[in-house]
């Protein structure tokens, strides 16, 4: 039996990706050609993120770039503006202290999406602070937040903003330079669908000034953008890089431009609706604020009864479809089909809601008609 992994990452991995990882081997630090190709590769990355700002592709799964912007952007008693409704929310507020940070947590419930005017409401009365971590997708709960909107405020009040979109990147189009992202996160094992194991960034030159001004210098190494600012320039890279890992990526990079950004965005979107749709029609309850459902993924309600564990496990090993549960909070109480990058395919969903029907026939839940017809029958 073929398996289909439709998690919320790491996602499916196109033949054309694994192949591209089995290239001969260079040596990175030696080799000119190895430069110009990392070079050109963050190249497309700009052109990925419509950004002129600086972008990095650096050497450890999508955690580390949320913890480099964090060590190289905060200093001992820096006061952070966390923006939280959501387990990556809170997860980067636990940064910001490792980092030495004072945070201060702007909350949401985990079903509602930040409001612009509460925000503004709220720094209207302290906006004293040095940066704001925001999410914007949260994978776990599967809700948007309007970071389009609520940039531009923070940045109103003069302060930095980094966001997480480490599931979000290629389901939207996300312009950080119109929006005053400064520091915008992406990870390779989303919607781009390369293997976990790279994340990748833009930087503005204000963060970049904010680094370079730091009184105190950065804890750690790995962490440490700073290493990084002048690598062309100087052909020189802070570690060895991860060559097969990079020709994977460049490979997936090239699948999303050649599709075109919007039309890689649109499609994501479309299918998103439906699967929506799909769980509803069939009685389902999806998990956030419908508004602010991702174009990503889909955290829907599991239905009293069924065991999360034993569903899952049936799912898998007897059907071949993986879905995932959740955590936090969240645990044992939605699923979530990650429908991004190679998952983002009609036949996959259709395959994934076959399944589904057979293992909630098996665990005795009653649906008055079947997912996979009811997909079929939005066309
Ligand atoms: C996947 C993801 C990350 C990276 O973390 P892992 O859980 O280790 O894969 C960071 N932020 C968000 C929002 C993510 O979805």
């Amino acid at each position: 039996m073929e398996k289909l992994m439709m998690t919320p990452g790491p996602t499916e991995v196109s033949d054309r990706v694994r192949r591209a990882m089995s290239a001969p081997i260079v040596n990175p630090d030696l080799d000119d050609q190895f430069f110009l190709f990392y070079k050109a590769l963050t190249e497309k990355v700009q052109n990925l993120l419509q950004t002129k700002n600086q972008v990095l592709i650096i050497n450890g799964e999508g955690i580390l770039g949320l913890e480099a912007a964090c060590a190289s952007l905060i200093e001992k008693g820096d006061r952070v503006l966390c923006l939280s409704n959501g387990i990556f929310g809170e997860g980067f507020a636990d940064f910001v202290r490792l980092y030495g940070g004072e945070v201060v947590i702007f909350n949401e419930d985990y079903k509602i999406p930040f409001s612009l005017d509460s925000l503004r409401d709220f720094l209207a009365k302290d906006s004293a602070f040095k940066l704001a971590t925001i999410v914007h997708c949260e994978t776990p709960s599967g809700l948007v937040n309007p970071i389009e909107t609520l940039c531009p405020v923070l940045k109103e009040f003069g302060i930095i903003t980094v966001v997480d979109a480490v599931s979000s990147i290629g389901g939207y189009v996300i312009k950080p330079d119109e929006w005053g992202i400064d520091v915008l996160l992406g990870g390779s094992q989303k919607c781009l669908s390369a293997p976990p194991g790279l994340s990748f960034m833009s930087i503005s030159d204000q963060a970049w000034r904010v680094m370079e001004s730091r009184k105190q210098p950065v804890v750690g190494y790995y962490a440490n953008l700073t290493l990084w600012k002048h690598w062309f320039a100087n052909k020189y890279f802070p570690y060895t890089q991860p060559v097969s890992d990079l020709y994977g990526f460049n490979a997936a990079v090239d699948i999303v431009l050649e599709e075109g950004i919007e039309q890689f965005a649109l499609r994501h979107k479309a299918i998103a609706e439906k699967v929506r749709r799909t769980l509803k029609t069939a009685g389902f309850e999806i998990f956030p604020d419908e508004k602010a459902a991702s174009n990503t993924v889909t955290a829907f309600v599991i239905p009293d009864g069924i065991d999360d564990g034993q569903f899952r496990k049936y799912l898998w090993e007897k059907c071949g479809v993986m879905i995932a549960g959740s955590w936090g909070q969240l645990a044992g109480r939605v699923w979530r089909i990650g429908h991004m990058g190679e998952n983002c395919r009609e036949e996959k969903v259709y395959r994934t809601f076959v399944a589904m029907d057979k293992a909630l026939r098996e665990f005795g839940y009653k649906t008055h008609r079947t997912l996979a017809s009811i997909y079929a029958e939005l066309g």
